[in-house]
């Protein structure tokens, strides 16, 4: 492909938009694949260009902390905790002026108004970034999350390891018999695993496959 630095449709569009628009950029995977961790580094990357950053979870996510977003890897960032997409929007606009890049953690609890509140911060110009489960454990779509994804200008898929053979893991398989959609910060009732291990009605055979009687 061409250098980006050439325009070769400049001629067509020669009057610059005073409001640039902004960007969606959905950074999404399984569990363990480092989703947190790399909203995270994107967001510490914006505050040392001077950009100044506003961050946001769901209530859901009791997590490690109420007032940070982390990541398994212990990297974490400060985060304001909204119930709703309404709570969000309502912490958020006032101080809109004053923002440049919004990030949001766990982005698949938030509910379906979350698409029309992107679409209207980047259409303010806005670099939105958003980090959330594609998936559930029972391999649905999860939440907004897909929709959010053909609507990013950039969409970050990040794969885990499966913990039964070591390849690239694209699911979070749930161990155990619990029938919430989520539990929240449930370490060691959770792994990511790869097509090959992954079971989406939860119960795990993984064990006696691997062990032929
Ligand atoms: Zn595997």
């Amino acid at each position: 492909m061409s250098d980006s630095s050439t325009h070769p449709h400049s001629d067509t569009n020669p009057a610059p938009c005073s409001q640039q628009p902004g960007v969606l950029e959905v950074i999404t995977g399984p569990m363990f694949s480092g989703k947190s961790e790399e909203l995270i580094r994107r967001l510490k990357r914006a505050r040392i260009a001077r950009q100044r950053v506003a961050c946001y979870k769901p209530d859901i996510d009791l997590r490690y902390h109420r007032t940070s977003i982390a990541s398994h890897s212990s990297q974490t960032h400060d985060a304001t905790t909204v119930a709703t997409t309404d709570r969000l929007r309502e912490h958020l606009y006032p101080q809109l002026d004053d923002i440049e890049v919004i990030g949001i953690d766990e982005v698949q609890f938030f509910d379906e108004h979350i698409i029309p509140l992107a679409l209207e911060l980047i259409a303010l110009g806005k670099r939105v970034l958003m980090a959330g489960l594609d998936t559930t454990f029972s391999n649905e779509p999860f939440g907004p999350v897909p929709n959010l994804m053909a609507l990013a200008d950039k969409v970050t898929k990040l794969s885990a390891v499966c913990m039964v053979c070591g390849q690239a893991a694209i699911h979070t398989q749930r161990l155990g018999q619990s029938r919430e959609l989520v539990v929240v910060g449930a370490a060691g009732l959770y792994e990511a695993r790869c097509r090959a291990h992954f079971h989406p009605t939860g119960d795990d055979p993984a064990e006696q496959l691997e062990l032929p009687a």
